[in-house]
């Protein structure tokens, strides 16, 4: 994690004291430590030029993406994954190589099918077999694509599970025929070219079993099926610390162990050793990410307890009342010990716009302080809402001291741009 308290007892990022940011930035503000964001692409090009492979790493957008942080991610070689008409604009906007751009969804409108192609993105990740027909015929030229596979697996954190039915909206098949078929298909179009297979098989996944033994059942199915294919993509899903009951995943060991694997496994099938393609989001910028708000009513209810209302809410922090996600907050404008567990409740008419239902805070918590929330990088202004009319944060990089705005804090008149009168 990327904060922590200076001689003075302020909590700092990167060295810069984060009450004085408050300050000056208002809140509710999102924080990213641009180093980290950079350290943790680093590290996914370290650990895969160790293992000598071909590879490449994409970025997931739905994690967080606007210009300046597709900029990131091409200054860093990383490649980009959208899944949407926006994500695409975006990517583009930012000035992105579009052959960096991989296309995922599985339902992409004829519209974006027709935007990507015009912009020659990378390859289209294949989720159905109708999209085959699509692109073979609004493409003027050939097309790489990627099929999307449902091996069957999920992953729940620790485990590997092999469901045996795959009931899910994404991908296609091996056990009940669709992916072959995808492949068939693909092999006899004039457009379209095969350039690998794809997987994703869960989210906050912490080990490498899952991975692996999703890889080997896909490599044998490649190899008894004698489909050639340059590039198998993993997809993402890699564990971040959102608390102590959190690991990160371990991105050097991890990758030596999936890509140690790969080798062997191959070796095993007698399947050339493919380029291999990861898809991180949240390992990316998860913990890099704090947002910062202003405490506001306290609530104690004797015996019951105690409610820290803060000054935004579900809006920017669904992921609580989404999914039951736990979280840690630290008080940002004195270091005291955390003696009390309180709740930590967003301003929104909603019972359940909570952002931390047992959060460790000193008592003496009063009006007026700060608190920063931890790990909020990923999936939190991706998915903020204007829920009560409430204005989207603004999202700043800090770096060598100073905090470059990235996304402004929405206006009201935003609020209301599109209405009509
Ligand atoms: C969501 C998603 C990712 C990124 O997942 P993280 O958990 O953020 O790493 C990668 N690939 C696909 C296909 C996804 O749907």
């Amino acid at each position: 994690m990327s904060v922590q308290y200076n001689d003075f007892g302020e909590l700092t990022m990167g060295g810069t004291s984060l009450k004085t940011l408050a300050q000056s930035l208002g809140t509710p503000a999102f924080v990213y430590d641009e180093d980290e964001i950079r350290h943790q692409m680093r590290r996914y090009h370290e650990a895969f030029k160790k293992s000598g492979l071909n590879y490449n790493i994409s970025y997931a957008s739905k994690a967080f993406t606007c210009i300046q942080m597709v900029k990131l991610v091409e200054e860093e070689e990383l490649q980009l994954d959208v899944v949407s008409e926006g994500e695409l604009y975006t990517a583009l906007a930012a000035g992105i190589d579009p052959s960096r751009i991989h296309f995922h969804g599985n339902n992409k409108t004829k519209k974006e099918i027709q935007y990507a192609l015009e912009n020659k993105v990378g390859y289209f990740v294949i989720d159905t077999l109708e999209e085959i027909d699509l692109i073979n015929k609004y493409a003027s030229e050939s097309v790489d694509v990627v099929v999307r596979l449902n091996p069957g697996v999920e992953a729940h954190t620790h485990e590997f599970i092999q469901t045996g039915q795959e009931d899910s909206k994404f991908g296609l098949s091996i056990k009940h025929g669709l992916a072959k078929e995808a492949i068939d298909q693909i092999h006899e179009s004039d457009k379209l070219n095969l350039k690998g297979v794809h997987f994703h098989i869960g989210s906050q996944i912490e080990g490498t079993e899952a991975m692996i033994e999703t890889a080997k059942l896909v490599i044998r199915w490649l190899s008894d099926n004698d489909i050639n294919v340059s590039l198998i993509n993993l997809g993402g899903g890699f564990s971040i610390k959102y608390t102590e009951n959190d690991t990160s995943f371990p991105i050097e060991e991890g990758i030596k162990k999936i890509t140690d694997a790969i080798k062997q496994i191959s070796k095993e099938a007698d399947y050339p050793v493919p380029e291999i393609g990861v898809e991180p989001g949240r390992s990316i910028v998860g913990e890099a990410g704090i947002t910062l708000y202003e405490v506001g009513t306290i609530k104690e209810i004797p015996g019951v307890n105690k409610y820290v209302a803060v000054d935004g809410g579900m809006s920017e922090h669904i992921r609580t009342a989404l999914y039951g996600a736990e979280y840690e907050a630290l008080l940002v404008n004195r270091q005291e010990e955390a003696d009390e567990t309180v709740t930590v409740a967003g301003k929104l008419c909603e019972s359940g716009d909570i952002i931390i239902k047992n959060a460790k805070l000193p008592s003496s918590i009063k009006r007026g302080d700060y608190l920063a929330i931890l790990s909020t990088g990923a999936y939190h202004y991706s998915m903020a809402s204007n829920y009560n009319q409430m204005q989207k944060p603004p999202v700043y990089f800090l770096k060598d001291g100073k905090a470059r705005e990235v996304i402004k804090r929405q206006s009201l008149r935003q609020l209301i741009i599109n209405d009509t009168k």
